[in-house]
């Protein structure tokens, strides 16, 4: 995996491959985007470049012994902190780890780089240790942070490091990889790329949870005219916000199968077109923005906070009896 495998992230690549050549390199980084769009690849390939024997325009040869040892999670001056799933973040420990061995001389690369991986995680505390390094940061090395919410991380620490910025991914590139990489069925890769909204990780993650199971159950009673918060029974937090996008992602479908604009390539639900173009000829313009309009509003109920089961009831009896 080299630079090129890294797709979408131009901007982001080319600044790390130009700060390379120009002998602009910082001390510390912080890689923000959503998950899954090539923030981790990128920076191991950038750590690669760092320490590569004969980097091309910035970028690393990805076969001298350096890359092969970085590429192999295998070189002393090279490491990745992630929290395990036992932490509820990352822990002071990691942070310790990491402030305790950066400091000392690379061994046998040019530069020591560290990834803190879901930087967002640390709590106050790891931040506190963290923040003292990147102070008075070491010469020899580079520390990369890597986050998909920067309001998690304390603006001390948002101040001393360079942020590079990761965008999500095209929709129709989602897709590619999720057939390519993760062998999924097109029209499952279509559904799962255009609810997730370019966010790969999210896609992969909703995949995993049974998604497909979750969205049946809600547009088989929304075009049944049965909908009732019953049908989200077991559903957790997240999952009810999954809930709503579905049934955003499913009245925009009707919307875009009504108004007959665009081809079924547009629809986020290809695999149920039939059904789309049914509900699209019974349903009115005004009643489809109507149930929009309700979906839309109680997610932001969900944001501040309303019971859950008493805001999804409240809309389920709306769109039921509109
Ligand atoms: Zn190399």
């Amino acid at each position: 995996m080299s630079f090129e495998n890294i797709k979408g992230q131009s901007s982001a690549v080319d600044f790390l491959k130009s700060s390379i050549e120009n002998d602009r390199v910082s001390h510390a980084y912080m890689f923000i985007g959503p998950s899954g769009v090539g923030k981790k690849l990128t920076a191991v390939n950038f750590a690669k470049a760092l320490n590569c024997l004969s980097p091309s325009r910035g970028g690393p040869c990805d076969a001298c012994a350096q890359c092969r040892k970085i590429d192999a999670a295998n070189h002393p001056d090279f490491a990745v902190f992630s929290p395990t799933k036992e932490d509820s973040g990352l822990s002071i420990d990691k942070i310790r780890a990491v402030i305790r061995d950066i400091g000392l001389k690379p061994y046998e690369g040019r530069k020591k780089v560290y990834i803190i991986d879901s930087a967002d995680s640390m709590r106050q505390e790891a931040q506190n240790a963290l923040l003292k390094t990147l102070e008075e940061p070491p010469s020899d090395s580079v520390l990369i942070l890597i986050a998909e919410n920067v309001n998690a991380i304390f603006s001390t620490i948002q101040s001393r490091v360079k942020r590079v910025r990761f965008f999500p991914l095209a929709s129709d590139e989602v897709t590619r990889i999720l057939v390519d990489n993760y062998k999924l069925d097109a029209k499952r890769a279509q559904v799962l790329s255009g609810i997730s909204s370019g966010e790969l990780g999210k896609a992969l993650k909703y995949e995993k949870e049974g998604f497909f199971e979750k969205r049946s159950r809600i547009i088989d009673s929304l075009a049944g005219g049965t909908f009732a918060d019953s049908d989200l029974e077991g559903f957790s937090k997240s999952d009810l916000r999954l809930a709503l996008d579905v049934m955003l992602t499913w009245y925009r479908d009707i919307l875009i199968a009504k108004a007959g604009a665009c081809t079924r390539a547009a629809l986020v639900n290809i695999d149920k077109a039939d059904i789309i173009d049914a509900e699209a000829k019974k349903t009115g313009f005004k009643e489809l923005n109507n149930m929009i309009s309700q979906v839309i509003s109680t997610c932001s109920f969900l944001d501040q906070n309303v019971n859950p089961k008493l805001a999804m009831g409240v809309l389920g009896l709306n769109l039921m009896h509109r």
